[in-house]
């Protein structure tokens, strides 16, 4: 819903780690083409794509005082928070359109579905790639306790999530070839860094630099997986989420908002101490929903996908979802997935 792309420096990130085609000069014209915002066209939007964008017109009061305590605070006031990299503030962008909110199933998959070489199949669980010699060819499906192999003519994309694509390698063979035999599965691609690297944002929202990891337990798909994101343990990441929360706590300091409140109340004024902070982000703070890295592109042998995000150490194996971002977009993560995704179609059509 809350629809923000990221920064260019996040992306020319991506170029600099060795992934040629994921700089913001390449991402932008994506994003151009597939937005329809409520805002109109312009150097950084697009209008007549599939993707409907709003941004609230009706703010309630509370709403824009806070921005007015922001602009106070130094901010600049803007009314597309996408249009710039700059410390801002403004009404967020979001994927709806007349009230009603708007999914990438929504805007890109329903308008095809009359397809004739298209078929959706919804409730059923992949839970192994179909692997002969060195080539994917296909997936196990369960349906209501029935059980499908699927053929792939031509390759097999992943589009399972941080968390169930380096489950779903692993359950296939593909990750650390210790771990996988330990727990009785064959290794087929000993790639250790599948379900390594996550990094996630907690709800003082910033960028981890520690590894945390996804780890299945067992060779039953159904498992419950070993998370271990690691939150602030860095001192890094410690100082950083202290400092932008003294920053939030002082601009609620600034009127107009000020006046209008009476008292902080959640974690409360007794929180001043970096560690105090920290303590209150981890007891009351929650995750971001924003994992990503966990089977990361890159150009070494030993990241698990390659800059065209196929699977290394087999042939016909792609993964188009977040997992493979080896470092974290600031803001949200579905309009860049939708975007990579964007391209990642164009990228499966070339290699075909
Ligand atoms: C509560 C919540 C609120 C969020 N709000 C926002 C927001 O406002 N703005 C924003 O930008 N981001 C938001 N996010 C984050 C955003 O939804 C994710 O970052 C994004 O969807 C990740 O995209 P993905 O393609 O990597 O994976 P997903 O969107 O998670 O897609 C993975 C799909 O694979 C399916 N799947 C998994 N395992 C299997 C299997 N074995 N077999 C078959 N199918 C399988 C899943 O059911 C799912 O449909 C939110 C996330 C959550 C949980």
């Amino acid at each position: 819903m809350i629809y923000n792309r990221g920064n260019r420096a996040d992306f020319d990130a991506l170029v600099a780690l060795g992934n040629p085609g994921w700089g913001w000069d390449d991402v932008l014209p994506i994003y151009r083409q597939m937005e329809n915002h409520a805002l109109g066209a312009g150097p950084t939007r697009g209008a007549g794509g599939l993707l409907d964008i709003s941004t609230a017109t009706d703010l309630p009061q509370l709403c824009d005082d806070t921005i007015e305590a922001g602009v106070a605070a130094g901010l600049k006031r803007t009314d597309d928070v996408n249009d710039s990299d700059e410390e801002r503030i403004g009404p967020a962008a979001r994927t709806i359109t007349r009230g009603t909110r708007v999914s990438s199933a929504r805007s890109f998959l329903r308008p095809v579905l009359g397809r004739p070489n298209l078929t959706v199949r919804t409730g059923a669980t992949v839970t192994q790639v179909l692997v002969e010699g060195d080539r994917a060819v296909g997936v196990r499906v369960t349906d209501g306790g029935t059980m499908t192999d699927q053929r792939a003519a031509l390759e097999v994309v992943l589009s399972l999530g941080s968390l169930a694509t380096p489950r779903l390698l692993q359950l296939s063979g593909i990750g650390d070839a210790a771990h996988l035999r330990g727990i009785g599965i064959d290794a087929r691609v000993d790639s250790p860094d599948v379900g390594q690297r996550m990094r996630e944002h907690r709800t003082v929202t910033l960028q981890y630099r520690l590894r945390g990891s996804v780890q299945i337990t067992s060779a039953d798909p159904t498992a419950p997986l070993d998370i271990d994101p690691q939150f602030l343990t860095s001192a890094s990441d410690r100082q950083r989420t202290a400092a932008l929360f003294r920053r939030i706590r002082d601009l609620f300091g600034l009127e107009p908002v000020a006046s209008k409140i009476r008292r902080e109340t959640v974690p409360g004024p007794g929180v001043q101490s970096d560690d105090e902070i920290v303590d209150a982000a981890l007891d009351l703070g929650y995750c971001g929903y924003h994992a990503v890295g966990t089977a990361a592109m890159g150009p070494d042998p030993g990241d698990v996908v390659d800059s065209r995000l196929r699977v290394r150490g087999l042939r016909g194996l792609r993964i188009v979802d977040c997992s493979v971002l080896p470092t974290m977009v600031a803001g949200n993560l579905n309009a860049p997935i939708m975007a990579m995704a964007w391209r990642a179609a164009d990228l499966m059509r070339e290699d075909a």
